[in-house]
């Protein structure tokens, strides 16, 4: 079945295969001194997040990691190191790499150790930026394991009653093995929508649909992405302004995230967190990796995964939507879909990459 989580106006975006896109991200970074396996890490989660139809965290964030390097806030070959550890925990400091180097690196930590003994959860400090959360639960998936992720990120949101800038988009992520096409996989802000969405809408020139975020100086709603991304605005956390449709439960898994990822890591919490185009923005993370063994056979709980996800497809639909879907199903479809189609670049973004490729003297994208 073709799929594409989003509608793409076929004038507006260029299509490009995912092996082009993926090799020039990939050049990218190795022109500016990453290593080959370090840039591959780099580029793949990148493209996974456009591949999946995750375009506020693909390539339109190219930019943004290439200044950080350029400026010599994120360390091209930076020393990561393992600080404390026991056979299920471990704490890694980051070193201000790239936050997908550390990311990566963490999570197969964890991995590694729920593989011997049944669980690992690797906290991170004075790392950066490490795009899509949902990358490093996936990772735990190809061993059968169920994978978590969760990161601190700079402050645009404003928790229930503020009327500033104070808390993070926080993501969390959740992945588990099934018998299904895909696994289950929950990745998403802990916010309304993440910063990138807004990006997105300011490309495009349109505004944002009411309930997203509140001017900082009346506290009314606003629309104008431009506006909601400079300190006249703030996003606001899942389940909107106030408490009646539950505001304040968004607030509190943000500030979740900032417990485990931030406070109990000692790195930033999302107050105090930098830009990646600063240095020392210390972003943390946090990652588990379960062995399902240490509960039942692996089979039985793919088994129990795969029946939940049908009977949650096969409720009582609502005639207002077309389908009931599970989390994961249509990323997953998208991005089979994108195989085929190739990925939709949108324009303006395709020609910043490739005014990036050739300044720094790589071969340009090409359709
Ligand atoms: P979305 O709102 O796009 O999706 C959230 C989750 O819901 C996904 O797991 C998605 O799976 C699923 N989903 C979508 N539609 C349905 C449906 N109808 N029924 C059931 N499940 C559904 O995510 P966000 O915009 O909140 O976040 C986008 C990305 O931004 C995430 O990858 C997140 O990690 C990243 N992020 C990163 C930050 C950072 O600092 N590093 C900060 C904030 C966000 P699918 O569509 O695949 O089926």
């Amino acid at each position: 079945m073709e799929f594409e989580k989003v509608k793409i106006d076929e004038r507006k975006y260029v299509r490009v295969s995912k092996d082009e896109l993926m090799r020039v991200v990939q050049d990218i970074f190795i022109s500016l001194g990453v290593p080959k396996e370090d840039a591959y890490i780099v580029a793949d989660n990148l493209v996974m997040a456009d591949m999946r139809g995750i375009e506020s965290h693909g390539v339109q964030r190219l930019k943004r990691y290439v200044d950080g390097i350029k400026n010599g806030a994120v360390k091209i070959k930076p020393n990561i190191k393992i600080e404390k550890e026991g056979p299920v925990h471990a704490l890694v400091d980051g070193d201000g790499g790239l936050g997908q180097v550390i990311g990566h690196y963490a999570m197969n930590l964890a991995i590694e150790k729920a593989k011997k003994n049944y669980f690992g959860i690797v906290g991170v400090k004075r790392s950066n930026h490490y795009g899509i959360a949902g990358y490093y639960a996936l990772m735990a998936v190809k061993d059968n394991l169920i994978g978590i992720s969760l990161t601190t990120s700079r402050p645009l949101v404003a928790h229930t009653g503020a009327m500033e800038k104070f808390i993070g988009t926080n993501p969390i992520s959740l992945a588990t093995p099934t018998n299904c096409k895909y696994p289950f996989f929950l990745d998403m802000a802990t916010s309304v929508v993440p910063s990138g969405k807004i990006e997105v809408y300011r490309r495009k020139g349109k505004p944002v649909p009411e309930g997203w975020a509140i001017s900082t100086k009346t506290g009314e709603i606003i629309t104008d992405p431009a506006e909601i991304l400079s300190s006249g605005g703030a996003i606001l956390p899942l389940g909107g302004l106030g408490e009646l449709l539950g505001g304040h439960k968004g607030y509190g898994l943000s500030v979740m995230v900032d417990v485990l990822g931030g406070i109990l890591t000692g790195a930033a919490w999302s107050r105090y967190v930098g830009q990646t185009q600063e240095p020392n923005s210390n972003v943390g993370h946090f990652f588990m990796a379960i062995n399902p063994e240490a509960f039942m056979p692996l089979d039985e709980f793919k088994e129990r995964m795969s029946k939940m996800i049908e009977d949650l497809k096969n409720a009582k639909k609502h005639p207002k939507f077309e389908r009931i879907w599970v989390h994961g199903e249509k990323g997953f479809l998208t991005y089979e879909t994108r195989l085929k189609k190739g990925v939709p670049v949108y324009k303006k973004v395709f020609d910043e990459i490739n005014g990036i490729a050739k300044e720094l003297g790589v071969k340009p994208l090409s359709p």
